[in-house]
């Protein structure tokens, strides 16, 4: 999901409780924290969410500093490496205590990749355990959701921010391209050999060798992302399903699926369309 929706369900009220908000860099992820929080702790009214100017507002940042709301509460890294499983504890002590001020609660775990299985368990139990009277909200900011357990993945809706890896303008811009080309050839003729070629020329932009490496999906999928833009909103949606899809795929590789078939599958997923083609 992309930042923009989950900021719109979060002023219909309607957001998870559990967040992963993975990708871009961490001064992005804790912005995008802030922004959330805002939004769901605001005192505007909803569609004014976040009003950056309210008392709640004004005191709600994920980056630290003097500012402080008693339903916003944020766990740092307290370790070198790790966050600890005392501390986790001891954080997530602090929502099961209903809201001070703001009609809900949020809770940030600043570095999520570095939980330690422990703190992983303590939060876990906190996620399935959803507060009876008020909304809660826990978002785990990481690198990449893939730096989170299943469990934690599982009970989570992912936002991603941008690819992590820094990728080069070049390849994805030339893969965005040779991706279009295809598929313009498919809408006009909707013969499936496009959509096979289509595959091919995502599997040929990358190295794939490394069945964990996260790179090749992320490019594939910028470079999808920017192959939607000039798109109609039907067809710039199943494009960005789809670059969605490709960076979820990683695991599907350390099961010994071949980056082909993935790649076949997903496209053929999410770009397919039923009837014919229409010639204009
Ligand atoms: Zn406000």
């Amino acid at each position: 999901m992309q930042a923009s929706a989950a900021i719109e369900m979060a002023r219909a009220g309607q957001l998870y409780p559990a967040l992963i908000l993975h990708g871009g860099s961490l001064d992005e992820r804790r912005r995008l924290a802030t922004e959330l929080a805002r939004t769901l702790l605001c005192g505007a009214a909803a569609e004014r969410r976040p009003c950056n100017d309210c008392r709640h507002c004004r005191r709600i940042d994920a980056a630290g500093g003097e500012r402080f709301h008693p339903d916003f509460q944020v766990l740092e890294r307290d370790l070198r490496t790790v966050t600890s499983v005392e501390a986790t504890k001891r954080f997530v002590e602090t929502a099961q205590v209903t809201p001070f001020e703001a009609r809900g609660q949020v809770f940030v775990i600043a570095a999520a990749e570095s939980l330690s299985p422990g703190a992983a368990d303590a939060l876990l139990k906190n996620l399935e355990e959803p507060h009876e009277s008020s909304p809660r909200h826990f978002m785990l900011l990481a690198p990449s959701q893939f730096d989170l357990s299943p469990t934690l993945r599982s009970r989570s809706l992912s936002i991603y921010l941008g690819a992590t890896a820094r990728l080069e303008e070049e390849p994805v811009d030339r893969l965005a391209g040779a991706a279009a080309a295809r598929l313009e050839s498919y809408w006009r003729s909707g013969a499936a050999v496009e959509l096979m070629a289509t595959a091919s020329v995502i599997e040929a932009s990358a190295d794939w060798k490394d069945p964990r490496a996260e790179r090749p999906w992320a490019q594939a999928a910028a470079a999808l992302v920017r192959a939607a833009e000039p798109l109609e909103p039907s067809r710039r949606r199943r494009l960005l399903d789809l670059a969605a899809a490709l960076l979820e795929a990683p695991p599907l590789r350390l099961r010994g699926i071949s980056p082909r078939r993935i790649l076949e599958a997903q496209v053929f997923r999410h770009l397919r369309e039923r009837r014919p083609v229409s010639a204009k």
